[in-house]
Formats: C-alpha cells, structure tokens, sequence
C-alpha cells in the first residue's frame, strides 16, 4: 500500500469511526458510568461494523488491517468522549491467538470472532499475590489425560462478564522445578459459557471508574488440552508477543483522551467570561493547554513510529514502551489542565471531564506501570544493570 492510499485509507476511517461514536453521546457513557453498567449497545454496533475484526485476516472473515489502524479505531473511540477499554482486548488478545494457535484452533474461533457470535474481551494475567512480576503467578493447570484442571485465582480480570472466551495464564509447571523463571508458563483458552458455575467463579470489583473489571477463582476447572495456546510452558514468549501491540493501542487510547481534553478545555476557555474577558485569553490558563498539545502530538509520533514497526515484523518494543509512557503522560498532563480549565465545573459530571479525568488515571498504572516501563528502557535500551 502506498503513503497516499495509507493516509487516504487513515482519514476515512477516522471518519467513519467518529461517525459511529456521534451515535454514542457524552450522556450515553455518563449514564452508564452513574449506573456502572457496561456499554453493550455501542461494541455491539462496533462489532456489527467489522471494526473489532480489524485484526482478523480477511481470509478468517476479519479486514486483515495493522496495528496502524486498530489503533486508530480505539483512539476515535477515546477521542469522541467514549471509553474503548470496554472493547480493546479484543484487539491486543488477538495477536496471540493469530501468531501462536494452531491452524485448527483459528478456524474454529476466528470467524466467528469477526462475525460477533464469539467475543474474545477477557484476558488473565493479574494475580492478587504475584503483581507484576507474572513468573510468580500460582494458578496452576495440571494435564490429565486430554484436559487441564485449573486452579487458583486471578484478580483484574476486565470485561470476564461480558465475553465469551477468556484467555488464561497459568503456571503448568511450578517455578521451582524450572531453570528458568519465565518457563512453564502456559496460555488457555477458556469458554467462560461452559466455565462459570463449573469451577469457575466471576465475582465483580468495583473501581475508581466504570471498567467491568472482576475476581476470578478456579476450582478445579476441566479446559480441554485442545485450547492450549503455542507450546506448554512457552507461555510467557506468546504473552510477550501480545504486549507490544497492547502498549501501541493503549498509546492510541490515551491520545484519544488528550485530544479530547484539549479540545474541550480550548472551547471552554474561549467562551467562558470572567474578569470580562474569556479565561483562554490569559496565559496562566492557555499555556498549561499549549504545553499538554505539544506532549500529546509528540506522543502521537512515537505511536506511528511504533506502530510502522509492528506492523512490518520489525523489533518495536523499545518504541512501543515509549509511546505507551509519553501517551499517557501526555494524557494525564491534559487531563490535569482540563479540570484546572473548567475549575468548578471540571468536577461537575454533567461536563465529562471528571469521568475522563477518571478513566485516563488507569494508564499510568495498567497494563505496566510507568516505572516497568522506565526499567525496561533502562535495562533493555540504556544497557543499564537489571534492578530486579
Ligand atoms: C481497572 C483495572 C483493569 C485491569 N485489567 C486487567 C485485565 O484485564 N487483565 C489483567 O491480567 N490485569 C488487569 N489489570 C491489572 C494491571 O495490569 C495491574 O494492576 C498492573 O500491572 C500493576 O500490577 P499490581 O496492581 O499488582 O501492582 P504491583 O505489581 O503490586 O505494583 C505496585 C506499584 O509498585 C511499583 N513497582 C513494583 N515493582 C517495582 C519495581 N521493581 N521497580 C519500581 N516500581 C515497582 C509498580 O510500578 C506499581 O506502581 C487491571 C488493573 C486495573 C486497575
């Protein structure tokens, strides 16, 4: 594809998902928000317009698009004023199940991911004991005969109550009985409709904001060996294969909210009259917006750049991470001049900004936290010696 088709193809999306969204009001997400109930209206219409299957190769009933343009869907989606993390699994789950299921596990899920019988939302890292530090995760999947039984716990299981298939970390062998810490890992899928009330239980969290997130506790699941996921024990090389294109779209997700703030905040500082004059004319209020503009379109270039790397096969974790931090960064630095904008009324929820202001704190923590991010960049970039 050319740079011309590219951008081209860019612009139209961008259209067309914003066009979607303007479906989608501010009253739309604060309603839900208020009720902490899950937008299954908008991915619905989301899904039914292929645009959850941009990953899905065509010849699997998906668009076959990159990286570059999935990410582009989930930051209009962030940008109209919605919140994409009820849908973004979908996306950065997906490339673990096309570069490591087999051809038959592909066949039997992909199409009917990308047709919206199948939703493919939840994702099972996060224990309540391990952190971040995934080798140490306990739950444990022990093969007997043609199946796994699972047991343990995961914690932070987003949108588990509304999807389909959950894919599952484990530990199918214990760390003490492996040389390395990242081996004996393993990667399930799990049909939750068959899961719940068989071994498995959901019980939801309650967060700062809206995010369907939940407990998991396994006793005893049976999951067929069949969903095993890339080899037994290689685990931890699929997970790590996903996280690049994670980081990417989160980036994306969180220069969505930066331009949103930004946009909100000028318009606000334009018309509103104080002092007899618009807010927006005096510098102590134009130059924390001017400054979050310039961190936010920075971001916005290392996120292309990251992306242009992903999605030719070429090594991007170091731009990846980069662009995860800066967006989020950037975005939080919006956030912050929005309210301070808006004064009173930033904290007013008729306004949005503080269930945005909300919604953007997650990502300096989640997926990987500011300082992972730092490590990795000091260790694997900056050849600095490992801290942990
Ligand atoms: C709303 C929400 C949704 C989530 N959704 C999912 C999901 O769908 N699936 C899933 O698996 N997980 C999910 N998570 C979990 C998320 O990925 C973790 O919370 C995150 O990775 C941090 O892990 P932790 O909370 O255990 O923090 P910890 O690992 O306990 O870390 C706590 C703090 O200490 C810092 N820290 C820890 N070690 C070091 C170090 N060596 N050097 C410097 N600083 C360090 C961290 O940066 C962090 O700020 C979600 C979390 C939230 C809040």
């Amino acid at each position: 594809m050319s740079a011309a088709s590219n951008t081209d193809l860019h612009r139209d999306l961008r259209r067309e998902v914003a066009d979607l969204c303007g479906r989608f009001p501010g009253s739309y997400w604060r309603d839900l928000d208020r009720r902490e109930a899950y937008p299954s209206e908008f991915v619905e219409t989301l899904t039914g317009a292929g645009y959850l299957a941009a990953l899905i190769p065509a010849e699997f009933g998906g668009s076959g698009l990159g990286v570059q343009e999935a990410s582009i869907i989930l930051e209009e989606i962030n940008r109209s004023g919605g919140n994409a993390a009820a849908c973004h699994a979908q996306m950065y789950i997906m490339g673990t199940l096309l570069r490591h299921g087999s051809e038959a596990q592909k066949r039997e899920y992909l199409p009917r991911i990308a047709s919206g019988e199948l939703r493919l939302q939840a994702f099972g890292v996060t224990e309540p004991t391990s952190g971040t530090d995934t080798t140490r995760i306990r739950t444990s999947a022990v093969r007997d005969g043609d199946r796994y039984v699972v047991n343990g716990q995961k914690v932070w299981t987003s949108r588990a109550e509304h999807s389909d298939l959950l894919l599952l970390v484990v530990r199918t062998t214990p760390l003490e009985q492996v040389e390395k810490k990242t081996q004996g890992l393993s990667v399930l899928l799990v049909d939750l409709r068959t899961a719940v009330g068989n071994g498995l239980t959901i019980r939801p969290l309650r967060a700062m904001m809206n995010h369907a997130t939940t407990e998991m506790f396994f006793d005893n699941l049976e999951v067929p060996a069949a969903n095993l996921i890339g080899p037994e024990g290689g685990g931890f090389r699929c997970l790590l294969d996903g996280l690049n294109a994670e980081r990417i779209l989160i980036a994306a997700e969180c220069i969505g909210d930066g331009r949103w703030f930004i946009e909100r905040a000028v318009s606000y500082a334009n018309e509103r009259v104080v002092f007899d004059r618009p807010i927006g004319k005096n510098q102590g209020v134009q130059f924390p917006l001017a400054r979050a503009h310039v961190n936010v379109e920075s971001a916005d270039l290392m996120r292309i750049k990251a992306a242009e790397l992903f999605d030719a096969g070429r090594p991007c974790g170091a731009e990846s991470n980069m662009a995860k931090l800066l967006a989020a960064d950037a975005a939080w630095e919006a956030a912050n001049a929005a309210v301070q904008t808006f004064g009173g009324y930033g904290f007013a929820a008729e306004y949005d900004v503080e269930r945005k202001f909300r919604e953007c704190r997650l990502y300096q923590v989640a997926p990987i936290s500011t300082n992972l991010i730092l490590s990795y960049i000091g260790q694997h970039v900056l050849g600095l010696p490992r801290s942990f």
